[in-house]
C-alpha cells in the first residue's frame, strides 16, 4: 500500500507540474507522504514544520488568539490506510487535497485553498472539496458502507475488501488474524 501511495503521489506531482504548479519551488519546501500508522476517521492530514517566521500572523476568533504561519518548509502528509481501498481517483483526490495544504497560504480551507482546488478540478478533472463524502466514496468503490453507532471498529480486508464490524477487538487483531475468504490482511478503521 505504501508503494502504491508513493506512486500516486508522483503522478499527482507530475500533473501539478503540467499545469504550472512546481513543487520543487523553494517557496513550497519539502513534502513527503506516508500512510498514517493509525486509522483515523479523516482521509488524511498534513503536519507542518519549520514555519517561515516572516509569514506569522495572529488569528482572532472570539476571545481566542492563535499564532499562524502562511508558509512552512516541511510538510508531512499522512493518508489513512482505509482510503487506499477506495478507487484510484478518490485516493488521488485525497492526495491532491493534502498537497494543496502544502502550498503557501493554503494551510486552511480559505480563499487560496479554494482557488487552487478550483484550478486543479477544472484543468485536471479532479473533484477536490473541503471535506470528502465517505459514504459516497465507498459506494463508488463498491465497498459496503455501514456505520452503525453500536460498532466502534470497521474491519476491511485489504485484498477482497470484505467488510465487517465489531464493538471491541483485541489490540493484536491485525497481527493475529487474516481474512477467512482470501487470506488477506485486515485494515481497521476506528468509527
Ligand atoms: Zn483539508
Ligand atoms: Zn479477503
Amino acid at each position: 500500500m505504501e508503494e502504491t501511495l508513493q506512486e500516486l503521489f508522483k503522478e499527482c506531482k507530475g500533473e501539478l507540474q503540467s499545469i504550472g504548479i512546481d513543487l520543487e519551488d523553494k517557496k513550497i519546501g519539502k513534502i513527503d507522504i506516508h500512510l498514517s500508522k493509525r486509522n483515523n476517521k479523516r482521509y488524511g492530514c498534513c503536519k507542518q514544520e519549520n514555519p517561515v517566521y516572516t509569514t506569522k500572523r495572529i488569528e482572532i476568533r472570539g476571545h481566542k488568539k492563535t499564532i499562524r504561519y502562511d508558509r512552512y518548509l516541511n510538510h508531512h502528509i499522512e493518508i489513512s490506510p482505509w482510503v487506499m481501498l477506495l478507487e484510484k481517483n478518490i485516493i488521488k483526490n485525497t492526495i491532491m487535497h493534502e498537497m494543496i495544504h502544502c502550498l503557501p497560504y493554503c494551510n486552511n480551507h480559505g480563499v487560496e485553498f479554494k482557488r487552487y482546488a478550483h484550478e486543479i478540478n477544472k484543468k485536471l478533472g479532479y473533484t477536490i472539496s473541503r471535506v470528502g463524502n465517505k459514504e459516497e466514496d465507498f459506494k463508488k468503490s463498491n465497498i459496503s458502507f455501514k456505520q452503525k453507532e453500536t460498532y466502534h471498529y470497521k474491519i476491511l480486508c485489504e485484498k477482497c475488501k470484505q467488510t465487517f464490524y465489531r464493538k471491541r477487538i483485541s489490540k493484536e487483531f491485525t497481527r493475529k488474524y487474516r481474512c477467512g475468504t482470501c487470506g488477506g490482511k485486515f485494515i481497521i478503521e476506528y468509527l
